[in-house]
């Protein structure tokens, strides 16, 4: 049998139904399940129908099993899309998340390079500067004791230069009658010559020390050759992290019992100001190398920008520092301070900038070595909730920390407050 294969057109469905695609006068009355397609009587004819052992439907149940067919692929791909949907929104925010993290890990490790360059930079500047020093002093005291000498040689140059000038003036007399005349004057002349002479034998030995002592020559020379070893020493403190002869600590505060004046209050383990714009806490100083560490909290009570004016302070001090005073802004402490919204190294009101202040809470963790030659090595580490310890940093504190007790002390502003672990 011949088919002409040809689409159906509008014109050629009927009202009564789609024509046959392979018996074009025949009506399609029922669906072939198998070949998923409209069919007519004849196509089911035994022998020569092409759908003859096929499965066959009636239109409506081919309709019905249809729709459930669609209906249940429509909800599933409405779920598929759902899913994709959100995952990819999920990866989006992901995407964000690192993205954002990623930056801030950047600007974290830019901050702790540099804070690596500028500790050791200082800690070497110190040290320069300390030996610089030490040279100075060494060089004035034994040119003080040349100058004195040149001194001394100067004031006897001119007597004798006055002396020789005289002897000269008789000399060239011609009248020995004049000469004779004058010859009172030789007895001073005389005197003031072996004076001048015994001045000179009495001050031989110290002349002769002045000399030949090439001490401070050696000292000089011997103190460039030492200044590389004394740096890397110097570095080598700095550098190694070496904190276990640090013993973990809760600095004790003693505050006054009588209200009044010293209106501090410390709860347990809890340090806030009550009356003061800010409070300074001094605990009973260190007995060895010890570490501690402080949360600072917002103070829920005391609404306030936390990135206006000083906020807090953790450091030490070589005195009690008084309680209206803050860490950091006088001669006698240092310590990593907040203020204006930025965390700082402080001396002397003298700032280093260490990072921004991003969030409340933190904790500040410090390591203080006392007994060391070189002065007191104090570490710090700034430690938040998101990113933990994000920051470490090391001085070594010379002039008035050395041989001084060394008082662990906290500045807290009525913003925040600071809370010592339980443990320890
Ligand atoms: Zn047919
Ligand atoms: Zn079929």
């Amino acid at each position: 049998m011949l088919h002409k294969l040809r689409r159906p057109v509008k014109d050629e469905s009927t009202e009564r139904g789609t024509l046959c695609v392979d018996h074009e006068k025949e009506v399609c009355s029922i669906y072939c399940d198998q070949c998923h397609i409209l069919v007519c009587h004849l196509c089911v004819c035994e022998g020569i129908g092409k759908h003859s052992q096929h499965k066959i439907l009636s239109l409506d149940t081919a309709l019905e099993k249809t729709k459930v067919l669609l209906s249940s692929t429509e909800d599933k791909l409405h779920s598929v899309l759902a899913t994709l949907t959100e995952q990819t929104s999920k990866l989006e925010e992901n995407v964000k998340e690192i993205e954002g993290m990623h930056s801030e890990a950047c600007k974290k490790i830019d901050q702790q390079y540099q804070r690596c360059l500028d500790d050791i930079t200082a800690c070497l500047a110190q040290h320069r500067q300390q030996t610089l020093d030490k040279l100075c002093t060494a060089k004035s005291v034994v040119l003080e004791q040349h100058q004195n000498h040149i001194a001394d040689h100067s004031r006897q140059l001119e007597d004798t230069a006055a002396l020789l000038a005289t002897c000269g003036s008789m000399l060239a007399t011609d009248q020995g009658r004049e000469l004779l005349s004058r010859a009172g004057e030789l007895p001073g002349i005389v005197g003031k010559q072996e004076s001048t002479a015994d001045r000179l034998q009495s001050l031989k030995q110290a002349y002769q020390d002045l000399l030949y002592d090439r001490s401070i020559h050696q000292d000089l020379k011997q103190s460039v050759v030492d200044f590389h070893t004394s740096t890397l020493d110097c570095l080598k403190a700095l550098l190694v992290d070496d904190v276990s002869e640090c013993q973990n600590m809760i600095p004790v505060i003693k505050t006054s019992a009588s209200p009044g004046s010293d209106a501090v209050t410390t709860s347990s383990k809890c340090l806030t100001t009550w009356g003061f714009n800010s409070s300074t806490f001094t605990a009973e100083p260190l007995t060895r190398s010890a570490v501690w560490s402080v949360t600072v909290e917002k103070n829920t009570s005391q609404f306030g920008d936390h990135r206006a004016g000083y906020i807090f302070g953790v450091g030490i001090s070589c005195e009690k520092v008084p309680v209206k005073e803050q860490v950091g802004m006088n001669s006698y402490s240092s310590g990593i301070i907040c203020s204006s919204g930025n965390i700082m190294f402080s001396h002397n009101g003298k700032m280093e900038q260490l990072m921004p202040l991003d969030n409340l809470p933190l904790s500040v963790t410090v390591h203080c070595k006392v007994n060391q030659s070189k002065g007191v090595l104090l570490s710090y580490t700034i430690t938040d909730a998101t990113w933990g310890d994000s920051l470490h940093g090391k001085k070594i504190l010379c002039e008035k920390f050395i041989g001084k007790p060394i008082f662990p002390v906290f500045t807290v502003s009525q913003r925040v407050k600071m809370q010592f672990p339980t443990y320890v």
